[in-house]
């Protein structure tokens, strides 16, 4: 007998793991809270930019429908402009990525994704889940994935105070998508600036529903002068606080905004939330088991732009082990393991994202600066962005920092 699968929620995690599963033969119902339309209409919710492994899970399965018309990101770029001399920097280099990265509005990607499950056959339901429904599903399906990312539902999963680093936002986060930023030359890039004790202004190209854009991403220290957004009352208010953060923190990228205008009164955001590790199995109050996957679990602050990647890699894992189990039950140890394969990958990720929310150690330093130096070094920092689990243990570790700048330096 075909086994059934209940996914809730359609976003990059929902849509990828529905329509893998329906590709290898399930029977799947994802469960929406908005329809397709009201999410393309909607307001922009990521920054989205994804790196080569993840964006590979997506080819595998037949659904990178962008590739040729969104504009690639090239490469990784670092400035640390200089508090004490305005107009220069402490450090400022770029490097470029083997393989680019892309980010498809969310507004763009997820009803496309969602006509396609439909197309292959999936059941797409549009419904505010609750307890009630969850009850429903636990009965009539095989496994229910819970794919809500920060949706007040993922709350039924208890939030693991092990593994949980923060319980409060570390930064007051704003996106701006724009038109008419001057390009950078001499390769697209994630233009990262980190201002010290301020937070960090980064931005790259991006395709949205009016076509190619840059989308400006802030994270100001909670309190501090980026922390600015309380006030701002329309979109046009919004813009005009991004270019003058830029002018004030960021003055190297004010002149590639000179001309910059809001794609859409919806391309803007801005909110806070604590970044947050939950436990992966919840219990109903029938008893029944069901299960999270990607943000409903393992919530990063966007710093390291790593979310949808987790999420991307999260599916291909849980696809595998569902596709594994065969006809033997989705039980609790299974979910369990599930999670933990999906933990031994993502638990790295965490630990490296975490440690950028803090105030850089010595070490850390000296390695953004040494990259300066080293082209090489440059290149394995902003590769690391494709799987950071390769930064660790040695990003944490002083000496085994030493030797890794050494070892470029060489
Ligand atoms: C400001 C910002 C910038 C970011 N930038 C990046 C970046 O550059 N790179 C990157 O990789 N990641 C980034 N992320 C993170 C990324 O967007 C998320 O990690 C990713 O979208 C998670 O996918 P998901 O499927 O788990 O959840 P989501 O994409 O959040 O999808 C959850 C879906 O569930 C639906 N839902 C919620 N509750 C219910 C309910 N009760 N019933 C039915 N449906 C429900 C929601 O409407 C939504 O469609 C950023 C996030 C933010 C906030």
């Amino acid at each position: 007998m075909t086994r059934k699968i209940a996914i809730v929620g359609a976003g990059q995690s929902g849509l990828q793991t529905g329509i893998g599963l329906l590709k290898a033969g399930y029977e799947v119902s994802i469960l929406s809270n908005r329809t397709g339309e009201q999410i393309k209409a909607g307001k922009v919710m990521s920054s989205q930019c994804m790196f080569d492994m993840a964006l590979q899970n997506e080819r595998d399965l037949g659904i990178n429908f962008w590739e040729n018309d969104c504009p690639p990101v090239e490469g990784i770029g670092l400035r640390v402009p200089d508090p004490a001399n305005a107009g220069s920097n402490l450090i400022e280099w770029a490097a470029r990525l083997d393989k680019p990265a892309q980010s498809v509005d969310q507004r763009v990607k997820m009803p496309v994704w969602m006509d396609e499950f439909v197309r292959l056959g999936g059941d797409l339901q549009i419904r505010d889940v609750d307890i009630d429904v969850l009850e429903e599903l636990a009965q009539a399906y095989d496994l229910v994935l819970v794919a809500a990312g920060k949706g007040d539902i993922v709350g039924l999963f208890e939030r693991d105070s092990v593994r949980s680093t923060f319980d409060k936002p570390q930064r007051a986060l704003a996106l701006t998508y724009v038109h008419g930023m001057q390009p950078v030359e001499p390769f697209s890039r994630v233009a990262f600036n980190l201002i010290p004790g301020v937070g960090e202004y980064f931005c790259f190209p991006a395709l949205t529903n009016s076509g190619p854009c840059e989308i400006m991403v802030f994270e100001g220290v909670p309190g501090g002068p980026m922390d600015c957004w309380q006030d701002v009352q329309t979109p046009q208010q919004h813009l005009a606080r991004s270019l003058e953060i830029i002018n004030t923190f960021a003055p190297a990228e004010a002149k590639r905004c000179q001309s910059v205008e809001l794609t859409d009164d919806n391309g803007v955001l801005a909110g806070r939330f604590p970044p947050t590790v939950r436990k992966p199995v919840a219990t109903l109050p029938s008893g029944r088991k069901i299960m999270g996957i990607a943000d409903a679990l393992v919530v990063n602050d966007p710093i390291t732009g790593q979310g949808s990647n987790n999420a991307s890699k999260c599916c291909r894992i849980y696809l595998d082990a569902i596709k594994a189990r065969g006809d033997r039950p989705f039980d609790e140890n299974w979910m369990q393991a599930t999670f933990e394969s999906y933990w031994a990958y993502a638990n790295g990720v965490v630990d490296w994202t975490n440690s950028l929310l803090l105030p850089p150690p010595q070490h850390i330093l000296e390695l953004l600066g040494a990259a300066q130096q080293s082209a090489s070094l440059a290149a394995r920092i902003a590769n690391g962005f494709n799987d950071p689990t390769g930064f660790m243990p040695w990003w944490k570790d002083p000496a085994a920092c030493a030797d890794v700048i050494k070892s470029h330096m060489a």
